[in-house]
C-alpha cells in the first residue's frame, strides 16, 4: 500500500484525500490550523456561527462528479439554489438592484436605465456561453505536461474567441451595454476573481453565464462549513487521519525523492508521495526556497486583492437587507484603479455583506442576526501595516448603517475582524492575498504553478493556487487533475 501525506486540509486537499483513499492509498493529512477546511472555514463566537470565507458557489456538478468518483451514494451536504443571486446598492441612492436568474424579472430591474436590456443581455450571454462550452473540457479540466502542450491546446480553441483574450471584462461590458449601472454590476464577477474588471481578461465574462444561466449560485443548508463537516465524516470512515496545529516548515530528501515533511516541532511525516495543498507558489518560495520563487520574483507576480473581513453578531433583525449584498460607491473606475495599490483611502469603501442568518437562522440566537462583511483591500506588498483596522471597521459600519437604516454599533454584540495579516498568518496566504495568484493570461493554464513538482518526482500540488484556478468548484477540479497525475504514475492500488 502506498502512503500519501497531504499538507493542508482545504477543499482541494479533502477531495484529493477521498479520491486517493478510494483508490487504495493510505492517506494522512497535516494541517497548521486547528480545524479542517482552509479558507472554507468557520468561526463560532458569542453564540453566533459564521462562515469564514466562501458564501456561495457555482458549478455544483463538479461535486456530483466527485461523489460518483469516490462511490458515495449521496452528497454529504445539501445545496440550496439562490433565486436572487445578490442585491446591489450604489452610494447615495435608495435604489436596490435585485439580480435575479429569471432574465425577464432581471430586465424589469434595469428597464429605467438600460433600454432593450433583455436583448442586449441575451447577446452578451450567448457569446459567454459559446466560450464556456468551447473551452470547459478542452482547456479548463486538463493537465498540461509542458507549456508547449498548453499553447498547442489553445490553438484548438475556435478563432472567433480570440478578441476575448485581448479585451478586458470592462471593454466587453462597454461593447454590450450603455448604462453605468449595468456595466458596473455585471463586471463585479471580476472581483470574485480578486481583481478588477479593467485588468481581467474578457474570457471571464463566462462567470456571468455561469451565474445567470448555466448552474446559478448555491449555498449549503446549515452554512458552508457543512461541506467540510460532511467530507470529514466520510474521510474518517475511509480511514484518513487528520493532524491539526502542525505546520510543515522543512523537508528531507534523497536524490529526486522527498522522504519526509518536517513540522514546527521537528516531527517527521514520512510517505511514498506528498500532495501540497498550501499555496503552490508560497510553498516553493518559503519551504523549498526555489530561486524561481524568490520574494523579489513573487512580489512581481500579480496577486489578487486581500480580504478585510468582519464577523458581526447583532441583537436585532435586519428586516430589509437580503442575504447577499454589494454596496458600491460612485467612483467605480477610480476606486478600481487605485484600491490594489493602496492609492485610495478606505473611508468610502466598496464591500459585500452576507446576512447568513437569513438562510440559516440557527447561526444566530433568536431575534439576532449573523453578518459577514468582506471588503477587498490591498495586499501586504502595498499596505503592510493594518494597525488602522478599527478605523476601517468603523467606516464600514457607519457607511452600512446609513445605507440600511439601522444603527449597527448600537446593536453590535459580537465583532471579529480579520485583516490581510490574519489571512496570511492563519492559512499561509502570500502577503494576505485572499485568492492567491491572479488569473491573468500569463498566470493560468500552462503558466500557473504546476500541480507536480519541478525537482521532486513524488511531490504534487492541489487547490486554488495550481491548475485550474480559484474558487470551490475549481479546487474540486484540481483534485481530479492531481489524482489523474498520481494514478498515472503509481496506478490505482487495490485495497
Ligand atoms: C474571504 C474569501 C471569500 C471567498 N469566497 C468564495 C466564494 O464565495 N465562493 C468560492 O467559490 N470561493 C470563495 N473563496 C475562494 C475559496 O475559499 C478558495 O478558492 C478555496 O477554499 C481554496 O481551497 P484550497 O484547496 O486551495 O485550500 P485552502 O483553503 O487554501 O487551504 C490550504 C490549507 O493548507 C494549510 N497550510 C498552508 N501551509 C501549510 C503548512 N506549511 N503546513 C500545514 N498546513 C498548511 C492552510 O492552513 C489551509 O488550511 C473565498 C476566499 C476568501 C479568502
Amino acid at each position: 500500500m502506498k502512503k500519501a501525506i497531504i499538507v493542508g486540509t482545504g477543499l482541494g486537499a479533502m477531495t484529493t484525500a477521498m479520491r486517493l483513499a478510494t483508490r487504495g492509498y493510505k492517506v494522512e493529512m497535516v494541517e497548521k490550523y486547528h480545524q479542517p477546511g482552509g479558507r472554507l472555514n468557520q468561526l463560532k463566537k458569542d453564540g453566533f456561527t459564521f462562515d469564514l470565507g466562501p458564501t456561495f458557489f457555482s458549478m455544483t456538478y463538479e461535486f456530483d462528479e466527485f461523489i460518483n468518483d469516490v462511490g458515495l451514494k449521496k452528497m454529504p451536504f445539501t445545496f440550496r439554489e439562490l433565486d436572487v443571486l445578490y442585491a446591489v446598492n450604489f452610494r447615495d441612492s435608495d435604489k436596490r438592484y435585485m439580480i435575479y436568474r429569471d432574465l425577464d424579472r432581471l430586465a424589469k430591474e434595469f428597464e429605467e436605465v438600460e433600454p432593450n436590456f433583455r436583448e442586449k443581455m441575451d447577446k452578451f450571454l450567448a457569446g459567454a456561453a459559446r466560450f464556456f462550452h468551447d473551452t470547459e473540457y478542452l482547456v479548463l479540466k486538463k493537465n498540461y505536461d509542458s507549456l508547449f502542450d498548453y499553447l498547442f491546446t489553445l490553438l484548438r480553441v475556435p478563432l472567433r474567441h480570440s478578441p476575448k483574450l485581448l479585451r478586458s471584462v470592462w471593454t466587453e461590458m462597454e461593447r454590450h451595454f450603455e448604462s453605468r449601472e449595468v456595466k458596473e454590476i455585471f463586471s463585479l464577477v471580476a472581483f470574485f476573481l480578486g481583481a478588477t474588471p479593467f485588468d481581467t481578461p474578457a474570457i471571464y465574462t463566462i462567470l456571468s453565464y455561469t451565474e445567470l444561466v448555466h448552474d446559478g449560485y448555491h449555498n449549503v443548508v446549515g452554512g458552508m462549513y457543512k461541506i467540510v463537516e460532511g467530507l470529514k465524516k466520510e474521510l474518517d470512515q475511509a480511514g484518513v487521519v487528520m493532524h491539526f496545529n502542525k505546520e510543515i516548515v522543512d523537508y528531507q530528501y534523497e536524490g529526486k525523492q522527498l522522504t519526509a515533511m518536517v513540522d514546527q516541532h521537528g516531527e517527521k511525516w514520512e510517505a511514498d508521495l506528498f500532495v501540497v495543498n498550501a499555496d503552490a507558489a508560497w510553498f516553493r518560495h518559503k519551504i523549498f526556497k526555489r530561486k524561481k520563487f524568490s520574494e523579489q520574483k513573487m512580489d512581481k507576480l500579480k496577486w489578487t486583492l486581500a480580504p478585510f473581513t468582519m464577523y458581526l453578531g447583532l441583537n436585532t433583525k435586519l428586516e430589509n437587507t437580503p442575504l447577499h449584498n454589494y454596496f458600491l460607491g460612485n467612483n467605480f473606475k477610480e476606486y478600481s484603479g487605485k484600491i490594489f495599490k493602496n492609492d485610495i483611502k478606505l473611508d468610502q469603501p466598496y464591500y459585500y455583506v452576507n446576512v447568513v442568518s437569513k438562510s440559516d437562522p440557527e447561526s444566530a440566537p433568536e431575534g439576532c442576526e449573523s453578518v459577514f462583511v468582506l471588503c477587498p483591500v490591498p495586499d501586504m506588498r502595498h499596505k503592510p501595516d493594518w494597525s488602522d483596522r478599527e478605523e476601517i471597521a468603523d467606516n464600514i459600519l457607519q457607511d452600512l448603517s446609513g445605507r440600511i437604516g439601522v444603527d449597527l454599533k448600537k446593536h453590535l454584540v459580537s465583532k471579529t475582524i480579520m485583516t490581510p495579516v490574519e489571512w496570511r498568518d492563519d492559512f499561509n496566504l502570500y502577503k494576505g492575498s485572499g485568492l492567491g495568484l491572479g488569473h491573468d493570461l500569463d498566470q493560468i493554464g500552462g503558466f500557473r504553478p504546476k500541480n507536480y513538482d519541478e525537482v521532486f518526482d513524488n511531490v504534487f500540488y492541489v487547490g486554488a493556487s495550481t491548475v485550474p484556478g480559484t474558487g470551490l468548484p475549481m479546487a474540486v477540479i484540481s483534485s481530479k487533475l492531481v489524482v489523474e497525475r498520481i494514478t498515472k504514475k503509481y496506478g490505482p492500488l487495490h485495497k
